[in-house]
This record gives structure tokens, C-alpha cells and sequence, in this order.
């Protein structure tokens, strides 16, 4: 039965790439690839000489047609990104929903997604997180999108760019407060991967004072509020709540 097979790749270090990854990007027609220029390194390195093709933002919408066709012919296709899982803050939700709506069958074959190779080894909560993807690149909406996240709990997770962390970092801080933990992922699963965790102002003076520490791919983590104001009853008090509402029309 021929599917739309929506692979996961490296984000960084090739050897990440699964066996049945490498399996059904083989055995497909076609892959809809985000940047096929970028893609074909992969390729090369894993032996795939599939047809590629791009998918991108700017195409999406037509591309469904192209892949409809080769499931209606009884071919296979799989999807991809540049890096990690596709349609995570990537290319690919409009086909995927496309796909489905013209009743084909759509496999996902899991993998890599930098946001959760960061929060497996960051130490921050990870029982409840708020994925937020990218910030807006102005100062103003970015701090705007911070302000709704004040009181928030859980950890928040964002994905920013070498051009912007330092600005981010720092509208963060003055959202936020100097004093609230962050988790800085940097360089995931390749040479010069660092994980710092600090309070948001020695944070900020730690990475202004070494520049290098300023390049590469980023996923920012930030520690959710302490629900100090839980209010937790104790024995006696459930049982006096139980019978004021017994009393409640
Ligand atoms: N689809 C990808 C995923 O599954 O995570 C995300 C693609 S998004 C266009 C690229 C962003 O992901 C980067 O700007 C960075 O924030 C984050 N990212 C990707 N690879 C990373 C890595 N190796 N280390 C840290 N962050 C990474």
C-alpha cells in the first residue's frame, strides 16, 4: 500500500540517522526534500540515490499535487527536512494534511527533534513543557510574546538563531528577571555541543564574555514559575470543604 512517509534525519551528527530511515528513504519513489542541495549530502553519506525534489513554505501547496499523483500510481514518498523531524518548526504540515485528506495513509518514522534532545539532558522539568518555536526577530514582538509567558509553569521551550541569542537572552532577562533559570543548548549532537545552565544574568555576562559561545543552532529552555502559592489542603480542611459543598445547591 503506498504512503507518505515523514522521516526524521540528523540534526547534526550523521550517525544519528536510524536504520529504517535510511531503509525507506531507499525503498521510496520520491523524497520531498526542504533544500534538495542540503539533503544530497545526506544522501551521499547513507548510499540513497532516490529522486529528490523540494518541498518548501513557498511550494507546499502545489507539491501535494506531485505526491497525490505518486500514490495514486502505487508509489511511495517520503518527506524530509534539513534537519530533525519535519513540520517541527519545518516544512510539511500542509502536504501531511493534504495527504491524509485525499485518504492516503501517512507513517511516521521517528527520529531526531533538537527540543527534546535539549530537554533529555538540560535538567530542567521536563513532566509538562510548552514548545514555543521561534520568537519573533524584532525586540518589541519578541517581548510582547514573552509577557504572555510570565506566569507560566511549565518549562518553555524556544528555538533561536546565532543573529539573535544574545538579544533574545537578554529581552528574556528583562521580561523574566535576571534571576530566572536557563538552559542554553547549543551545537546539539555535534563537535562543539554545550549545555549551560544558569541564572538568566551571569547566563548573559558568560556568553558576551566568549563569543564562540554565540555561534551555532540554539534551543533556548526556560524554567517555568515555582507554583509556590499551590495551595495544598490538609486532612482537616478537605473535610470542612466536603461539608460546605454537601451544602451548595
Ligand atoms: N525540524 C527541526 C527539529 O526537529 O528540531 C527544527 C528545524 S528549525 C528550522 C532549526 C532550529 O532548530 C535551529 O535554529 C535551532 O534552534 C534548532 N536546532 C536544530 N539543530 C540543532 C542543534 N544541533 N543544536 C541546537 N539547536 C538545534
Amino acid at each position: 500500500e503506498p504512503a507518505l512517509y515523514v522521516v526524521a534525519t540528523p540534526i547534526g551528527n550523521l550517525q544519528d540517522m536510524t536504520p529504517r530511515a535510511i531503509e525507506v528513504l531507499q525503498q521510496v519513489e520520491l523524497i520531498a526534500a526542504e533544500d534538495t542541495r542540503h539533503s544530497a549530502r545526506l544522501m551521499a553519506h547513507c548510499g540513497i540515490d532516490t529522486r529528490l525534489v523540494s518541498v518548501h513554505e513557498h511550494n507546499e501547496r502545489q507539491r501535494i499535487e506531485t505526491i497525490v499523483h505518486q500514490l495514486q500510481s502505487g508509489a511511495s514518498v517520503a518527506l524530509i527536512s534539513d534537519a530533525g523531524t519535519p513540520l517541527i518548526s519545518d516544512p510539511g504540515y500542509v502536504v501531511v494534511k493534504g495527504v491524509r485528506e485525499a485518504g492516503f495513509r501517512v507513517v511516521p518514522v521517528p527520529g531526531c527533534v533538537a527540543f527534546i534532545t535539549a530537554l533529555s539532558a538540560a535538567g530542567l522539568p521536563t513532566d509538562r513543557f510548552v514548545f514555543e518555536g521561534f520568537l519573533p526577530h524584532k525586540s518589541s514582538g519578541r517581548k510582547q510574546q514573552l509577557k504572555g509567558l510570565i506566569g507560566e509553569s511549565r518549562t518553555l521551550i524556544f528555538y533561536e538563531s546565532p543573529h539573535r541569542i544574545l538579544a533574545s537572552l537578554k529581552d528574556m532577562r528583562d521580561v523574566f528577571g535576571g534571576e530566572r533559570v536557563v538552559a542554553v543548548a547549543r551545537e546539539l549532537t555535534k563537535t562543539y555541543e554545550t549545555i549551560h545552565v544558569d541564572q538568566l544574568t551571569p547566563l548573559i555576562e558568560w556568553m558576551e564574555a566568549d563569543s564562540n559561545q554565540q555561534r551555532g543552532e540554539f534551543v533556548v529552555l526556560v524554567h517555568g514559575v515555582e507554583t509556590k502559592g499551590e495551595v495544598l489542603l490538609d486532612a482537616k480542611a478537605l473535610e470542612v470543604l466536603d461539608i460546605l459543598l454537601a451544602e451548595l445547591p
